[in-house]
């Protein structure tokens, strides 16, 4: 007989089973080697970009840190300005088939803008963890 946690294993990533985050204790699909669920993943790392040095950051940084948040931004406004209708709403107008596309554009877009972002983002806390690395060895 089919138990709840097998229909889990279905649904859940790769090798994931449901545990309990041992960070916030909300019941999560977790891989094996995962310490935390995704939101406290993402938790650590806006915490963990917190705590760099500000003085390692070069103009350089700034830009590109700049330019990964109007990358993101750009792609906000695009998709409030196509297709949502009042704050909050998706301007739901044609076919069932239509809107599945309309919103599987959108999520994609989204995706990618997010993951240009986050590109350009890694490459700048690198650069400032290298230098934060050569100027504390000193
Ligand atoms: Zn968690």
């Amino acid at each position: 007989m089919a138990k709840v946690v097998d229909a889990a294993r279905i649904t859940a990533p790769d090798g994931a089973v449901w545990r309990n985050c041992p960070a916030c204790g909300r019941l999560a699909a977790l891989a094996p080697d995962a310490v935390q669920c995704g939101g406290c993943t993402t938790k650590t790392r806006a915490d963990s970009a917190r705590l760099l040095p500000a003085d390692a950051f070069t103009d350089v940084d700034r830009d590109d840190i700049y330019e990964a948040g109007c990358t993101f931004a750009a792609a906000l406004r695009d998709i409030t300005h196509h297709e949502i209708g009042d704050p909050g709403c998706w301007d739901l107008w044609g076919t069932c088939p239509e809107e599945l596309g309309r919103l599987h554009a959108a999520l994609d877009q989204m995706v990618s803008a997010v993951k240009t972002s986050r590109a350009l983002l890694t490459a700048v806390e690198r650069r400032v963890r290298r230098t934060a690395g050569k100027t504390s060895g000193r």
